[in-house]
């Protein structure tokens, strides 16, 4: 097998008030591009209450939002003329204006709703095919005048709890001339495994994953759906366009098919009380590897009364992420869905 899902295990024991003896599994995954490791953690049973921004929604909307339509155009910086003629790049119902508070030498957001608070359950294929629609132009325009910038990304906060400091819909765009950690591992470890194999290696994966059926969940179009063997959270969503290797391959079907498929996952999250998350759609800079353009996405939570971060030491400073789930359970789960 040229994937190898590696994993082991470690127990724990230890006794209980009565002197019972207690067992407590701890399983260790190895990313099998990569080879960092997850650990999936007992589960305490936790309930998860999705947070309610009702209350916020009405405090921070309307005239005092940037991102509302009585503010949008007037309150939101413009594009250098090379970028957008007007300053902004409009598509079906998505606009596209400049971070005033950028992360990498180009960085856009997209928004793509009139309405303040979109609930989880509210998000329409429409609105999401749009917005990363309009994505990928800000992405072949950034391109087309600089060719420096090769790190291309879309991302999205979703909700307060996921690092999002605005509660109305947007997404990010970023084009940098440095990659990410995530970006850079991505190459350096997708070239390896391609120089060993001969392969590339997300269509191996999901080639395995099909075959395998435990961490498959299924197919819109040509985007392949499935869970992480080794999550970077308590669920990790991998989305495969099977057939685009760069941003000017994905059609508009794509992106209709990857909207179909989100909502799916949206209903994945809801079902287990999770509201919050954090997506990522990486693109390769190298076109010429043919590799797939792939998403990742996980839920941002709290844990318990006090409102308990979902990131403690383990991911702030041993970079390992920890999952309570068991992502088979997890896929089988998403299947119900799609
Ligand atoms: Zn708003």
């Amino acid at each position: 097998m040229t994937i190898d899902f590696r994993k082991q295990e470690e127990w724990f024991s230890f006794r209980d008030t009565q002197g019972n003896g207690i067992e407590r599994k701890t399983e260790i995954r190895f990313d099998p591009l990569t080879g960092e490791s997850s650990r999936l953690i007992f589960d305490p049973g936790l309930n998860i209450q999705p947070p309610d921004y009702t209350e916020a929604a009405m405090q921070t909307g309307g005239k005092k939002c940037p991102f509302c339509t009585e503010n949008i155009l007037k309150l939101t910086p413009l594009f250098n003329s090379e970028i957008a003629d007007q300053g902004k790049i409009f598509q079906g119902n998505a606009i596209v204006f400049p971070n005033l508070f950028p992360y990498s030498k180009h960085n856009g957001v997209v928004i793509f709703s009139e309405q303040h608070y979109v609930r989880l359950e509210d998000f329409t294929v429409e609105m999401i095919k749009d917005a990363f629609f309009a994505a990928q132009t800000y992405i072949q325009r950034v391109a087309a005048t600089d060719s420096s910038a090769k790190y291309a990304s879309i991302n999205w906060n979703y909700l307060p709890l996921s690092g999002g400091s605005i509660l109305h819909p947007h997404i990010q765009v970023m084009v940098s001339d440095s990659p990410t950690n995530y970006q850079r591992i991505t190459l350096v470890k997708t070239l390896a495994f391609e120089r060993d194999t001969g392969r590339e290696y997300f269509a191996t994966l999901c080639k395995t994953e099909k075959k395998q059926e435990e961490r498959w969940i299924g197919e819109t179009g040509d985007i392949a759906w499935l869970h992480a063997f080794a999550p970077k959270s308590h669920n990790d969503f991998l989305a495969v366009f099977t057939k685009a290797y760069s941003i000017d391959e994905v059609t508009e079907q794509d992106w209709l098919h990857f909207s179909k498929g989100l909502l799916s996952i949206f209903a994945t999250l809801s079902e287990q009380g999770f509201a919050s998350f954090n997506l990522m759609v990486h693109i390769s800079p190298y076109p010429q590897m043919k590799q797939p353009i792939h998403v990742r996405l996980v839920p941002r939570l709290t844990l318990g009364y006090l409102n308990t971060s979902d990131t403690n030491f383990f991911q702030s400073l041993h970079q390992e992420p920890l999952s309570f789930k068991l992502p088979e359970e997890i896929s089988a789960m998403a299947r119900k869905h799609f």
